[in-house]
């Protein structure tokens, strides 16, 4: 504390995956104020507009969950209780489920804005004492692709990269991400970088013209779901004019062979057409990636949120293994992560998929590695329902019971009608979040109220494998606890052993521990190096000098033989439903907003930005409907309907239209839901749903 009475604070952004530094003041009073951090490695005291209106955010508390509340039945109204009779009745119901119909018949749905102490209390508690693997996360929705497409490639689930790396690479290549609005700091650094140096390529494919294209020297404006013949034909223009590392694919890859073959039976011109675009700017774009000394590509949900979104990972990662570009300055695979930690999730193996320190699910000894060390007889074999089985599983009445922590996914998760049904129907649902505003809330039986941002401390891992502490700077609002404490709770509760837990700083010590041996090998960090040293980028083993900025630098990858997979992918459009509709349908975030705006709905400078929900249409589609800039229009499929304003714009390709994935259930009467129109539809490796491809017809309301 100073002489004017203000503590400071060091923490990280609880929004995006980049990760950006802050640094917190607080006064004699208990107000805080939020600025960028100048000494922190990812943003050099750049903040974007959401970051900069963190303090609101933290200090409104108007919308907050105080107290537990709890309903007996369905047609009572939810009262308030102790934490002792809320976590009571959790435990008995959750017993008596699992009881009379096995573990399998509950599970938790959490979210990539959770702590990794969070994140691992909850993986510990459903895998290890419950004996299921029903424990997903809204990450599902957001990486689960490029997690599939790391591990078939490079062996694990391990982006190469480094931030640092953008300041040393010659070609971007950013396909399925908008980071101008997504990724703003990071794509700020893109920016500074251009600027010093003009001769730095970019190219951007993405079927809408979006921000990040102001910055491109090339535009790929390709139809939605042709990404993977882009990048083979790109494929096919450096093989075919020797732009590729022949001493890297023989001596560190696996499957090149059979690729180029496939990548040569399509001739250009075929790919071209698909795709929407012209030979020469497909030639274009491979001429400056073969010219690239530093050839980075970038990517996030446009690929991801695909039927095919695994496939598309491991095409787009082929051309950086077939030109050598990567374990090198400036170049490599750089999957954009959405969520704050998102990663420190995977870490943990919090998904229904994983299991701790990236081990293996599906391997007996890491299983038993893993009980071992927690102190319990087995972890289940069988991977457990991922974010949409979950739903489905409600729905149907093979699960009974659900807590939701920190995510709404009313508004966030595909084919909305679907989950409406699935929580109607669940026995028993639990919420547990901050704020009132998540419409999850109106399906619980019983409402736990959870700490936020900046109300605990714990540690979370952004995009570039970087480890950062987040101070504890003001209490929580009522009864408020931070999430591991109400999970360490029940399972006190549950009579488990195991959540005798003193403090965050404990949990994250066994986490540490879990890591020994693995390739994301954390055994030398604890919060006290955490607060004195500052952020680190995994792995750090005990004893560790420096942390690892970039990996595979000895071209050793994380497969059995050591060596990088180049895979082929299937070139035919995978089937799609719904075919009868006349436009595709794509969701996706704008610049202001986060998620289901539970957080950035509150701060009306973020909601001047874009105030109301929309869909973009291009002139052609609209003047086709008789639609005007403006008009209030009805957009429909087999699954529902969304009713917003209609937007004109020649920034979208005819025959696409967009909605923003923000708004909630109901806005005065409209239904501006995109979700309603989305379907449960998957890739069937990562179990990734499609937000990106949907059939729609859309109409003057
Ligand atoms: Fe926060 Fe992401 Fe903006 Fe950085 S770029 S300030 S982490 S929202």
């Amino acid at each position: 504390m100073n002489q004017a009475g203000i503590e400071t604070f060091k923490s990280t952004c609880s929004y995006c995956g980049v990760g950006c530094g802050v640094v917190v003041e607080k006064n004699s009073k208990g107000q805080i104020k939020v600025t960028g951090d100048e000494n922190h490695p990812v943003n050099r005291g750049m903040l974007c507009s959401k970051g900069m209106n963190l303090h609101y955010t933290v200090s409104d508390k108007s919308d907050r969950l105080l107290y537990p509340s709890m309903r007996w039945a369905r047609h009572q109204p939810r009262r308030r209780v102790t934490w002792d009779t809320a976590l009571d009745r959790a435990s008995a119901v959750f017993r008596t489920f699992i009881d009379k119909h096995g573990p399998d018949s509950v599970g938790f749905y959490v979210s990539g804005q959770c702590l990794t102490e969070e994140y691992y209390t909850v993986n510990k508690l459903a895998k290890g004492f419950i004996g299921t693997n029903n424990i997903d996360t809204n990450s599902r929705l957001c990486m689960s692709s490029a997690v599939a497409g790391y591990k078939k490639s490079l062996g694990e689930d391990s982006v190469p990269i480094s931030y640092e790396d953008i300041e040393l690479a010659n070609c971007f290549f950013i396909t399925g991400a908008n980071p101008a609005w997504c990724h703003p700091i990071l794509f700020r650094r893109i920016e500074a970088h251009k600027e010093k140096h003009p001769d730095v390529k970019i190219i951007v494919a993405d079927p809408r013209e979006t921000k990040s294209c102001a910055l491109a020297d090339l535009h790929l404006q390709l139809n939605p779901g042709t990404d993977i013949t882009l990048y083979h034909a790109i494929a096919r223009c450096l093989i075919e004019n020797g732009r590729i590392d022949k001493e890297f694919i023989q001596e560190h890859t696996d499957g090149f062979g059979d690729f180029r073959e496939q990548v040569m039976e399509k001739p250009l011109e075929e790919s071209a057409s698909i795709c929407g675009l012209e030979v020469s700017e497909i030639k274009q774009a491979a001429q400056w990636i073969g010219d690239a000394n530093g050839f980075i590509t970038m990517w996030a949900m446009g690929l991801n949120q695909s039927v095919d979104g695994t496939d598309k990972n491991l095409a787009l990662i082929n051309l950086s293994l077939i030109t050598g570009q990567v374990g090198k300055p400036g170049s490599g695979p750089f999957s954009l992560t959405g969520q704050p930690n998102a990663m420190g999730g995977r870490e943990v193996g919090g998904m229904a998929s994983l299991l701790s320190s990236h081990r293996d699910l599906g391997n007996a000894e890491h299983r038993k590695e893993v009980a071992k060390r927690w102190g319990v007889d087995s972890i289940p074999a069988e991977p457990g329902y991922t974010a949409t089985q979950m739903f489905e599983a409600l729905r149907n009445g093979d699960m009974k019971a659900i807590w939701i922590i920190c995510t709404n996914p009313v508004v966030s998760l595909p084919n909305s009608a679907l989950v409406d049904e699935a929580l109607e129907k669940a026995k028993f649902v639990i919420v547990q979040d901050i704020s009132k505003r998540s419409e999850t809330v109106d399906y619980a039986d019983l409402v736990l109220p959870a700490a936020g941002y900046l109300e605990k401390e714990g540690t979370m891992t952004n995009s570039e494998r970087r480890i950062s502490y987040l101070n504890k700077v003001v209490d929580a609002p009522g009864e408020a606890l931070p999430d591991a404490e109400i999970l360490c709770r029940f399972a006190r509760k549950m009579g488990y052993h195991g959540f005798d837990f003193d403090s965050a700083s404990d949990i994250f010590d066994e986490h540490c521990m879990m890591t020994g041996g693995t390739n994301i090998d954390i055994t030398g960090l604890s919060y006290e190096y955490l607060k004195q040293n500052g952020t680190v980028q995994w792995p750090f083993p005990k004893n560790a000098e420096n942390d690892t900025p970039r990996l595979f630098t000895d071209k050793q990858f994380y497969t059995p033989n050591r060596r990088a997979q180049i895979h082929t992918q299937k070139t035919a459009q995978p089937e799609r439903e719904g075919e009868d509709k006349p436009l595709v349908l794509t969701t996706g975030r704008i610049r202001d907003q986060w998620h289901t705006r539970t957080r950035t709905g509150k701060v009306n400078r973020l909601n001047q930005h874009i105030p109301q929900p929309y869909v973009e249409i291009h002139p052609q589609d609209a003047q086709n409907r008789k639609i005007t800039d403006g008009d209030v229009v009805e957009i429909t499929n087999d699954r529902g309907r969304v009713r917003v304003q209609a937007t004109l714009s020649k920034n979208i390709k005819p025959g696409v239209v967009f909605i923003p994935m923000h708004w909630g259930k109901i806005l005065k009467k409209d239904f501006p839901r995109a979700n309603n129109l989305t379907s449960s539809r998957v890739d069937p490796v990562s179990k990734e749903p499609d937000f990106k491809y949907s059939t729609v017809e859309i109409s003057k309301f």
